[in-house]
């Protein structure tokens, strides 16, 4: 049984179904998925490479190594939080 304030990690699904571990006082106090909040890249969906290939088409091959497109995230996405706060 775990209480709020927990300081235990667990796992969550945010409404993108994205996957993530946070501790759970932090989910408590606001914090949301990482990956819709850009702090966490997800090959596919904030990736570089995905958001803007034509920009890593000039990715330099081996000046990034390992980093590659897919690797890094794409920067500020034109999308609203999915973890907003409930609204009353
Ligand atoms: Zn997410």
């Amino acid at each position: 049984m775990v209480t709020a304030g927990s300081g235990r990690k667990a796992y969550w699904q945010c409404p993108r179904e994205h996957a993530f571990e946070a501790v759970i006082v932090k989910r408590v106090s606001g914090s949301g998925c990482p990956i819709c909040a850009n702090r966490k890249v997800l090959a596919g969906f904030n990736d570089l490479a995905t958001r803007h290939p034509e920009i890593a088409a000039d990715w330099h091959p081996t000046k990034n190594a390992p980093l590659a497109p897919v690797d890094v995230v794409a920067g500020n996405l034109a999308c609203a939080p999915a973890v907003s706060p409930p609204t009353m």
